[in-house]
C-alpha cells in the first residue's frame, strides 16, 4: 500500500479514509467497513469471516470485489489457510500496486486454525531450473500460535 507524506504529518494512526485515499480508491461504505476489519485482525480472514463480520450484509460479488481491489493496490496479500482455501491479510507499506511484496513466512495454528502473518521470516530466494518461470513463492508453516500457547 502507498501512503502520502501528509497522512503521516497529520494522523498517527492510519484510518481507513487514508488507506483509500492514498490509492485512489472511492471511499464506499463496504471498502471503509472492511479496511477496519483486517486492521483489527492480528491473522489473516476469509470471506466467510468478512460476511460474519460486516455490519451490514452484503453479497459475496461485492465483498469479492473489494478484495480484488484491495488486492491489486497492494493493501492486502493472499495467505493460505487449512483447508486450501484462500485468507488475506494487511500488506505491509512496501507493497506497490501490482507487485507484492509480501515475502515472509505464514503460520497456520494447527489448534485454533488461523492464519499469522510472520514479517520477520523472510522466504529465502530460490534458483530454478532454467526454462521455468518464478511468478509467486508460498512458504507456510503449521504449529501452535503464541496464543494458543497459553491456553
Ligand atoms: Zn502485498
Ligand atoms: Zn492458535
Ligand atoms: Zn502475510
Amino acid at each position: 500500500m502507498i501512503f502520502e507524506e501528509e497522512d503521516f504529518e497529520m494522523e498517527i494512526t492510519i484510518k481507513p479514509e487514508n488507506i483509500l485515499r492514498s490509492n485512489g480508491l472511492r471511499k464506499t461504505q463496504i471498502r471503509l467497513e472492511m479496511l477496519q476489519i483486517f486492521m483489527n485482525s492480528n491473522h489473516a480472514l476469509s470471506v466467510n469471516d468478512l460476511e460474519r463480520d460486516l455490519k451490514s450484509s452484503h453479497d459475496r460479488v461485492t465483498i469479492y470485489r473489494a478484495l480484488n481491489s484491495f488486492e491489486e493496490n497492494g493493501i492486502l496479500h493472499q495467505t493460505p489457510d487449512p483447508n486450501g482455501n484462500m485468507r488475506y491479510a494487511m500488506c505491509s507499506d512496501s507493497c506497490p500496486e501490482h507487485t507484492h511484496q509480501d515475502k515472509h513466512a505464514h503460520f497456520i495454528c494447527e489448534k485454533c486454525q488461523q492464519t499469522y502473518c510472520l514479517e520477520d521470516v523472510k522466504i529465502p530466494d530460490v534458483e530454478l531450473e532454467n526454462g521455468y518461470q518464478l511468478n509467486s513463492i508460498t512458504y507456510t508453516m503449521n504449529g501452535i500460535c503464541k496464543e494458543c500457547q497459553l491456553n
